[in-house]
């Protein structure tokens, strides 16, 4: 048995429409530290908003989104910036790598913002890399990557910093089943060394393959495999969370 331990996402109440469009509607979703869950569902049933709310990518019509232990909504554009930098890697289909820029620049253009020198950058950069199996791919650019190449230049970039959460939406959505099930094994290695991971796909065997999914349809959640226990219940959910620079005392 997985001992709970304290929550990295809570989303309560929360729901996102546009015009009269219902895109999310989700009453409580609790993801603790530690967990590997996929998000599933026929298109345009959500998991894309759900993803961009979970990663402040996007802020909901209502509700409340904890990340952390921070209330998101509480948080001005400087704190959720900062939030977002150290707390949360992003994944997505189409790689979003920037053409003509070797692999190991792409990946440390990933910290261009976090104050660190360009050496030190690439230094991380190059250790990602390796720890994606690139080792060898340092200075290609992406048109000479394969597909499956790419997301992992793309997850190498995505773990630099170790954010504890990793938010991949349909990461095997535009590859062939092998470099898929590539990308998916390098998934499951980043959760059991502790990065909390959440994968939107629309894919039932690869959600059917990890240990918690979340089926979503017509914005509202139809399934849930793991439903979390009242996070009260669980401990040290009550710590109070680390206060980002600038962050109000509560
Ligand atoms: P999925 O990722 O499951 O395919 P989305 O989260 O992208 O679904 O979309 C859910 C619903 O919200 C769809 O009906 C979609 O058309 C609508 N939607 C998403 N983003 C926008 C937007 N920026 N403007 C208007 N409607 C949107
Ligand atoms: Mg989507």
């Amino acid at each position: 048995m997985t001992v709970p331990t304290r929550p990295v996402v809570e989303l309560t109440g929360v729901t996102k429409t546009y015009g009269d469009v219902v895109a999310l509607r989700c009453a409580g979703v609790v993801i603790r530290r530690g967990e590997l869950l996929a998000v599933v569902g026929p298109s345009g049933s959500g998991k894309s908003t759900m993803l961009n709310i979970m990663g402040t990518l996007d802020r909901p019509s209502a509700g409340t989104v904890r990340i952390d232990g921070h209330d998101v909504g509480r948080l001005g554009d400087r704190e959720l910036s900062a939030l977002r930098a150290g707390t949360i890697g992003f994944v997505f289909q189409q790689f979003h790598l920037a053409p003509g820029v070797p692999a190991l620049d792409n990946v440390a253009d990933g910290l261009l913002y976090s104050g660190r020198t360009r050496a030190e950058r690439r230094r991380l950069a190059e250790r990602a890399m390796r720890r994606v199996g690139l080792g060898h791919r340092l200075h290609h650019e992406p048109h000479r990557l394969s597909g499956g190449e790419k997301q992992r230049v793309a997850i190498a970039r995505a773990v630099l910093g170790d954010p504890p959460l990793l938010l991949a939406d349909e990461p095997t959505g535009a590859l062939d089943s092998r470099s898929g099930a590539v990308v998916m094994e390098l998934l499951h290695q980043l959760h059991e060394a502790g990065t909390t991971v959440v994968v939107i796909t629309h894919d039932r065997d690869i959600a059917g393959s990890l240990p918690r999914e979340v089926r979503l349809r017509d914005g509202g959640i139809e399934h849930d495999s793991d439903p979390a226990p009242d996070p009260e219940s669980v401990p040290g959910a009550a710590l109070p969370a680390a206060r980002l620079p600038g962050e109000a005392v509560r």
